[in-house]
């Protein structure tokens, strides 16, 4: 597997964004903040764009999916039922050098000859450290390097000029132990928990503590309940919810991709569990082939749900402007699964930065996860909170009285031993377990459940990166003089871009061109988002608009004005950014015509 180092074709992403407004660094004018970014004009109407199209597929065009605004600061407790408080960690190690912290698993092994020093003394005599220490040394390198990195350690620890002790040496095979860097030693990997945290109220302490949300999933769970009494809605049916997430990542990297603070774009889907659909219909429906299962059906178990999921994710995707060749549908392998997970898929762009496979190809970076849960989310909130998660099902009471007890007495089985080894895998005592799991499947017998969640999880600035990586397309057009030059382009989708249409006067100076420029701009103005530029030569105006990556632009000329007679009067040139081509078009139906093609 090869590592390009930050391609060509990244830098120049970068700098585009930076150019033209999509992404600044944020605090750019302290020296910028590290894994924190800021989006400029244009990438705050290509993120809204983008939320925009999530909350418009995924809840308003659907009858079975809610929304939710939640806040960012909650109960403790939650992160204490989610399992982020224990187990929301990477294993880190620092340099004992540079203090610089790496995750664990991202130190590449190295080989080569390690010398251990068992201290040093100040040479002026007096102070000692018997701090033990060692450097990683590839064979090319000569001792004298080791030595340099070792007085520098030592100095650190407040000795002058110090003076190594107990120098000796040895191979070392695909050794994680020292810093690739400066082949410095690393300390042994700690746990970091990557929650960010804060004080509530005037007082710092114990008490008082709270953490910014890690994901934004979390508050679905925990109103639950009161989504679903207010909703009218019933299993199975989904919550959404957009917003910011921040996580301490410990090396935030390939630009927005993996940043301390972002935003997801969720969704919990509430469905029975497999026992109850097979107690009202006979059968849970089994997959018929891989693709796109169609409309939903009742007697669909997780796994049609999971692969339905899948497949509008991924359509979602191509619908906004992502080829389907740019994704990748990973299917997490059973070791990698969550203990409570049934299945993973990791929707992958292929992003420049991404990893190559033995041919070549890129491997693909996670855009989005989707997750197939079980019901463990509100079986733990249900223990955490004591209050009760579970959902009265109407139709599930009448179908056990219609049921073989043969029949009845099996999902009883499997349902019991279902949530037996739910609460061990939490923890709970072995006769504990039992008896809960006992009362639970008694409780299944009268219609009621937890219910099971599949998770859609995107993230939205990942989601942006990768739009700005598939747009960025170089070429050639011509310039005033119809000579051949190169071209950047930015090829959003209509429906992602920043911009929509701009409206240009041919010549700033005529009066009656901007007047009637400015009322095709109002024209449209309502409908989307347009940019008026009367500045400049017309070519170099298109050129600013396809590297803000806007679709459409229109020109007022003198046809418009009626000047070469009256059939052109009131029409205007609508250029296509992609083609270069351009058409002539009435004013009266550019509205529509874009409105069209924009949706
Ligand atoms: P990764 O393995 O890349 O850290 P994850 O599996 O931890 O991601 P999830 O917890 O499943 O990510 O979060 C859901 C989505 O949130 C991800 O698919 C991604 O789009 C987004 N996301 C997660 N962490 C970050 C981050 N540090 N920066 C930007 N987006 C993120």
């Amino acid at each position: 597997m090869a590592e390009p180092k930050t391609s060509e074709l990244m830098e120049k992403i970068v700098s585009l964004c930076k150019r033209r407004g999509f992404i600044f660094q944020s605090s750019e004018i302290y020296g910028g903040l590290n894994g924190f970014w800021d989006y400029g004009p244009l990438g705050a109407e290509l993120k809204r764009n983008i939320k925009d199209s999530w909350w418009r597929s995924m809840i308003q065009l659907r009858d079975d999916v809610v929304g939710l605004e939640a806040s960012i600061i909650m109960h403790p407790k939650i992160w204490e039922a989610s399992g982020h408080t224990s187990t929301f960690s990477d294993l880190m190690v620092d340099c004992l050098l540079t203090k610089k912290r790496f995750r664990a698993d991202q130190i590449e092994p190295q080989s080569g000859t390690a010398y251990f020093y068992t201290g040093a003394t100040c040479s002026s005599g007096g102070k000692e450290s018997k701090d033990p220490f060692s450097v990683l040394i590839p064979s090319p390198k000569h001792v004298e390097y080791a030595r340099k990195v070792a007085r520098q350690f030592y100095q650190q620890r407040g000795l002058e000029n110090p003076a190594l002790i107990g120098e000796s040496s040895r191979e070392l095979q695909s050794t994680t132990a020292y810093n690739p860097e400066n082949g410095g030693l690393l300390t042994e990997p700690r746990p970091f928990n990557l929650m960010l945290k804060t004080y509530v109220g005037p007082v710092e302490s114990e008490d008082n503590k709270s953490y910014l949300r890690p994901e934004t999933a979390q508050a679905i769970f925990a109103q639950f309940k009161n989504v679903l009494e207010t909703s009218r809605q019933k299993v199975p049916f989904g919550i959404g919810q957009i917003g910011k997430a921040f996580r301490n990542e410990i090396n935030p990297r390939n630009f927005t991709f993996r940043s301390r603070e972002f935003e997801q774009m969720e969704l919990e889907f509430f469905i029975r569990p497999d026992e109850a659909i097979e107690a009202i219909y006979g059968a849970v429906a089994q997959p018929p082939a891989p693709g796109h299962p169609g409309e939903p059906q009742p007697n669909w178990g997780w796994q049609l749900w999971h692969q339905y999921w899948v497949e509008e994710r991924i359509r979602f995707y191509e619908n906004i402007g992502l080829p389907r060749q740019s994704l990748v549908e990973y299917w997490q392998k059973p070791e990698e699964l969550a203990h409570y997970a049934r299945a993973t898929v990791d929707i992958l762009y292929k992003f420049p930065f991404s990893k190559q496979d033995d041919k070549g190809e890129l491997m693909g970076e996670e855009l989005e996860g989707i997750a197939a849960r079980s019901d463990f989310d509100l079986s733990q909130h249900q223990r955490f909170s004591g209050k009760p998660m579970m959902v009265f099902d109407e139709e599930l009471k009448a179908a056990w009285l219609k049921l073989e007890p043969a029949k009845t007495a099996d999902l009883f089985e499997r349902y019991f031993e279902a949530r037996r080894q739910y609460l061990l895998k939490a923890g709970v005592g072995a006769g504990k377990a039992e008896k809960q799991a006992r009362e639970d499947a008694e409780a299944l017998l009268k219609g009621s459940y937890v219910p099971h969640v599949i998770e859609p999880s995107a993230g939205v600035d990942r989601l942006a990166l990768a739009l700005i990586c598939n747009a960025y397309c170089e070429d050639q057009a011509p310039d005033e003089k119809g000579k051949l030059e190169s071209r950047l382009v930015m090829k959003f989708h209509p429906r992602i871009a920043p911009v929509k249409v701009a409206v240009f006067p041919l010549l700033k100076n005529k009066p009656e061109l901007v007047k009637k420029a400015k009322e095709v701009r109002d024209l449209l103005r309502p409908h989307m988002r347009v940019f008026y530029d009367e500045a400049g030569a017309i070519g170099r105006r298109y050129r600013r608009q396809d590297e803000a990556g806007t679709p459409f632009g229109v020109t007022i000329d003198f046809d418009t004005l009626g000047e070469q007679g009256p059939e052109q009067k009131d029409t205007v040139t609508l250029r296509d950014r992609d083609s270069m081509k351009q058409e002539r078009v009435k004013i009266g139906e550019l509205g529509p015509m874009l409105i069209e093609k924009i949706r």
